[in-house]
């Protein structure tokens, strides 16, 4: 029984491994009689999942020694073989993935010169790269995310097969595509991912609108780093440890550039008038069309449409700062606003002032229980339901967001005084 796959690789490269895959000799059946309680989920692919111990939740996947049958979609073979860890090693994608472990006394087994290229940091991918991209689309991505997860350069041959098999990622649903791509938008080396997609050409099957960022010039004067594809990529180098949400929208943030650019003759200047609220419909369609969770397109979509509100945050009243502030996403759209700042004119002027605010604002909630309710109008104001209810209760919250008002009382001497006399 030998460890394999990621785990190998990880524990070389000093990582704690995510998880430990087993490959063995054994039949799926005898590895299920030595674990009763095991899971024959891909016993069709010899691979049965053990639980580990104590209620630990952890699950371990033991794999029988395989080779795969032919592969006629380009996702999956038609059958599997059960085999030695020699042809099991030849079936798995790059060598880096490719090693094996014995447990107990910890010696390597390399059939594919995973530990060479793991020394000289190369991905390359096993036997003849395009034949491998061809059986299995998903490997294209699959090497962009290794790459960038790394840090490893991807070897010349493995680089050109990718760029000549990138088209035949359409072939892969848009879920995998979803699950492969969010790895590489949160890795600590995402900028590196981005230009990896589009040298490959592989973007172009799933995000093209990304493309139309390259060459879309800006105003020097704000954007002295370059046109929008440059900035972006920046932008997302800025980011720390991104939650997937953030590194999205930092990604989409100003994808309607190209389509809203204009050149204004008047003051000689190029414009991008309304990019945030078209951006934040592109951003819909496009995380819609990868199979993103509802919550994920709605609130990526949402800081699209807020982040240029950030120019204005120092002329707004109070209570619409407070407003704009009480944002589930508020703490990832400061960042975004820090890094769009960052890798563009560097103007921090609108990002300290909302630090100052957040501190002056931080023994309150930001939006208090309201003063008084519906109820309390009806009862002792004598006003009968309808609309006016609500904009007397919104007046009442502006005062009280502004620092006006801050108990019941004042809030029916206001009421009475000011909007009903
Ligand atoms: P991670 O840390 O992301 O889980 P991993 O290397 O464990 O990385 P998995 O997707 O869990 O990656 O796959 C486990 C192993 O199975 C890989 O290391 C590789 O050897 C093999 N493998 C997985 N997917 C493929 C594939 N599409 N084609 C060939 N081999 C694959
Ligand atoms: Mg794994």
């Amino acid at each position: 029984m030998y460890l394999a796959g990621g785990a190998v690789r990880d524990q070389l490269m000093g990582h704690e491994p995510k998880d430990y895959d087993l490959a063995t000799s054994a039949r799926p059946d005898e590895v299920q009689a030595l674990f009763p309680k095991s899971d024959a989920v891909g016993e069709h692919f010899g691979v049965i999942i053990v639980k580990g111990s104590r209620g630990s939740g952890e699950m371990i996947e033991v794999a029988t020694f395989r080779t795969d049958g032919s592969y006629n979609d380009g996702r999956r073979p038609e059958s599997v073989e059960f085999s030695s860890p020699e042809e099991d090693a030849q079936r798995r994608d790059f060598t880096i993935n490719g090693l094996f472990q014995d447990p107990i006394t910890e010696e390597i087994i390399d059939h594919v010169g995973g530990q060479k290229d793991l020394e000289a940091k190369v991905l390359r991918a096993i036997g003849e790269p395009e034949k491998r991209f061809e059986e299995d689309a998903l490997r294209l991505l699959r090497a962009v995310r290794f790459a960038v997860r790394t840090g490893f350069e991807i070897e010349p041959e493995t680089m050109a097969a990718l760029k000549k098999c990138a088209s035949l990622l359409a072939q892969i649903s848009p879920e995998r595509i979803r699950d492969e791509f969010s790895k590489i938008i949160v890795a600590k080396d995402r900028a590196r991912g981005l230009d990896l997609l589009v040298k490959t050409g592989l973007i172009e099957i799933f995000l093209p609108e990304v493309l139309e960022l390259i060459g879309c010039e800006q105003p020097p004067q704000w954007h002295p780093e370059g046109d929008v594809y440059v900035h972006t990529r920046i932008a997302l180098s800025l980011l720390e440890d991104p939650p997937l949400h953030l590194a999205l929208a930092v990604l989409l943030h100003d994808i309607a550039k190209p389509p809203t650019q204009t050149f204004d003759e008047e003051a000689g200047r190029i414009r991008f008038n309304g990019h945030d609220k078209l951006g934040a419909k592109m951003a819909k369609e496009i995380l819609r069309r990868l199979r993103y969770p509802n919550q994920t397109i709605e609130e990526v979509s949402f800081m699209v449409s807020r982040h240029m509100t950030f120019m204005h945050v120092q002329d707004m009243r109070t209570a619409k700062l407070k407003h704009f502030m009480a944002a589930d996403s508020f703490p990832m759209e400061i960042e975004l606003h820090r890094v769009d700042c960052d890798s563009s004119n560097g103007f921090r002027d609108n990002y300290d002032f909302i630090h100052r605010k957040k501190e002056e604002f931080a023994n309150e909630p930001l939006i208090p229980k309201p003063l008084m309710d519906g109820r309390d109008l009806m009862d002792d104001f004598d006003l009968s339901p309808g609309p006016q209810i609500g904009e007397i209760l919104r007046a009442v919250q502006t005062e009280q967001l502004e620092g006006r008002l801050s108990d019941k009382e004042a809030a029916y001497v206001f009421v009475r005084e000011s909007l009903l006399q």
